[in-house]
């Protein structure tokens, strides 16, 4: 199929609004109601999760207010049925690849399944209540056996001030405006959020020197990221089209991509990022769907100055409808003002719409060489920075490379994350005429380097 063929269609899949979207709908778990939870009814986002402190198995659930279906008990109750009812049990197991594996028609009949059974006044309701957990009694699992992970460079922004940082005639590489640059990644250090993690030791070469020192790292930095995670993939050898890129994919969370600046300036070149970088990625327990985000849909372009996208990277949907309007933001608690009681430190503000590249242009660019993706398969959506100063989504940017500290209100600054520090990222989207909803949180804490 040629991506002219069926650009009618293509659009309506990445925008259509059905009755789940339906911002008037309310739900019989009352929590969902209240205009302000991230989990309404149209929002109906999948994680893996059992009973804190259980050795249940991990199996799927889907939000709704403070509660999580669990997909299992459902799958049990029978109340679902025909693909819903085989999408459910697929959604039962300690991982969601499976459903991932089966495709946007099956996710598509479970959201529309557990909506009209969540609404107030559902038959199904005294059914569904057994197989509800409030969330404050749960714990989270990374959601899919992710096979591989590949982390993007999505945001010009960032890649203009960080290249600034260390070209600052040339911040941008030539090739930034034409590929959609991205690296391998390390999936085996993706944990799940609430997870400590040890500061990272490794080589670094300190200003002035002629040698490397070896020992904790200096600069330890955040990446306020979007994940993304593949759902059905693509055999070896056969490329994904850019017009159904985004049928092959699941659904996204939030993905905080820790980074060792000091290892990193050390050992980028000229291979890229290594032991920087593979240490902690921290994800989002929850992933929000495509037709969830369906609302919040926006228009992308390159700037008319800039190279357009080569024909595989661009389409009438792309161009129609491939942009996201998430809010994202990333918040700073340091043990000092843990102890004193004080509310965390607004890092930054900013928002997915201002990426150079979207989803489905890098589901077409990775796949263009033939290369297999797979269901569960992440993405790191890079580094989102905006346009303005406190948009700025690492603290590299917003120190301006260490020379502009942070400044907390109890009066400690910091240029770089030090130990106990914890950040904490949110995504949400909001607009006039369709519900409110958000993605949960991201947390993540920094421990000492191992003696
Ligand atoms: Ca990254």
């Amino acid at each position: 199929m040629t991506k002219n063929s069926a650009p009618a269609t293509e659009i309506s899949r990445m925008t259509t609004l059905n009755e789940t979207h339906d911002p008037r709908l309310s739900s019989w778990v009352p929590t969902a109601n209240d205009g302000q939870t991230d989990f309404p009814i149209q929002n109906l986002p999948f994680a893996v999760f059992r009973r804190r402190g259980s050795t249940e198995p991990f199996r799927g659930g889907v939000a709704i207010g403070d509660q999580v279906i669990d997909m299992a008990a459902l799958a049990r109750a029978g109340v679902l049925e025909g693909l819903a009812q085989q999408a459910v049990q697929a959604a039962s197991a300690d991982k969601l690849n499976a459903l991932m594996a089966m495709g946007s028609a099956a996710w598509q009949a479970l959201r529309l399944a557990l909506s009209r059974a969540l609404r107030t006044g559902a038959a199904q309701q005294a059914a569904v209540q057994p197989c509800l957990v409030a969330q404050s009694d749960v714990e989270y699992d990374v959601p899919a056996r992710i096979g591989d992970y590949t982390d993007f460079y999505t945001s010009v922004h960032h890649a203009t001030n960080v290249g600034r940082l260390f070209r600052p005639d040339n911040p941008l590489l030539p090739n930034y405006k034409w590929v959609p640059i991205g690296y391998h990644g390390r999936s085996s250090s993706i944990v799940i959020s609430g997870q400590q993690f040890r500061r990272p030791v490794g080589q670094t070469l300190p200003p002035g020197a002629t040698q490397p020192s070896f020992g904790p790292c200096k600069r330890l930095d955040i990446e306020l990221e979007l994940g993304v995670f593949v759902g059905q993939g693509n055999a070896l050898g056969e490329p994904i089209d850019i017009a159904n890129a985004e049928q092959h994919v699941f659904g996204i969370c939030l993905l905080n991509d820790w980074s060792a600046r000091d290892i990193q300036a050390w050992e980028y070149q000229p291979l890229g990022p290594f032991l920087s970088k593979s240490f902690a990625s921290t994800i989002s327990p929850w992933l929000v769907t495509m037709e969830a985000l369906a609302p919040y849909r926006v228009p992308f372009s390159h700037p008319p100055e800039d190279p357009q996208p080569l024909p595989y990277l661009d389409s009438p949907g792309n161009r129609a409808a491939g942009g996201l309007d998430i809010q994202l933001s990333a918040d700073l608690l340091t043990p000092r003002m843990r102890q004193n009681g004080l509310a965390a430190h607004r890092l930054c503000l900013t928002n997915y719409r201002h990426a150079y590249w979207t989803v489905a242009q890098m589901v077409a660019h990775h796949t263009v060489n033939g290369c297999n993706l797979n269901p569960g398969d992440m993405f790191g959506s890079g580094t989102l920075s905006g346009p303005s100063a406190d948009s700025a989504a690492a603290l590299l940017e917003l120190t301006v490379g260490g020379k502009h500290p942070v400044q907390l209100p109890d009066g400690e600054q910091r240029v770089f994350l030090e130990d106990g520090d914890t950040v904490t990222l949110r995504g949400w989207c909001q607009r006039e005429g369709a519900a409110r909803i958000g993605f949960g949180e991201c947390v993540g804490t920094v421990l000492p380097a191992r003696a």
